[in-house]
């Protein structure tokens, strides 16, 4: 690829990994011209199905708020980047694995929880309580109940 710094036309890979749980590759580039060093993420382009929201309009899937969903939830516990990288991954695949061309945003909801519950059980009570607005603090207390067992 040219060089973003001076668009020279080669560049050179100076390290190459995998990241994101091994779905990505992460170099690292020299141009041969200037000798600038940039990063570039190489991953699998999949069509994702588009989502059927819940007043019934359609959207594009939006890995963006996907994550930003994550985050909200995982604020402040201790998982890394590589650990949600991976849900992300887990989560994607599930909704692609439905073989559909839509899915509602409750299948994404479900899918959140399920993830978020095998990672950090702070972040899935505080996505479900909001997701599935608890009806009243009992119904709340039983749901961490079920999760101490
Ligand atoms: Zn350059």
């Amino acid at each position: 690829m040219h060089c973003p710094f001076c668009s020279a036309k080669d560049t050179k890979v100076i390290d190459s990994r995998l990241v994101g749980g091994g779905h990505q590759v992460r170099r690292r580039r020299e141009c041969i011209a200037c000798h600038e060093r940039f990063t570039t993420f190489e991953g699998a382009e999949l069509v994702m199905p588009r989502v059927i929201k819940r007043d019934g309009s359609r959207e594009p899937f939006n890995e963006d708020k996907l994550l930003n969903g994550l985050h909200r939830a995982l604020e402040r516990r201790p998982v890394k980047t590589e650990q949600v990288d991976e849900v992300v991954h887990q989560i994607k695949s599930q909704i692609r694995a439905t073989g559909e061309r839509e899915v509602s945003s409750l299948l994404i909801g479900e899918c959140i929880m399920e993830a978020l519950k095998g990672l950090d059980k702070v972040a899935y009570v505080r996505f479900a309580s909001v997701y599935r607005s608890f009806e009243d603090i009992r119904e709340f207390g039983e749901e961490i109940a079920r999760l101490g067992d």
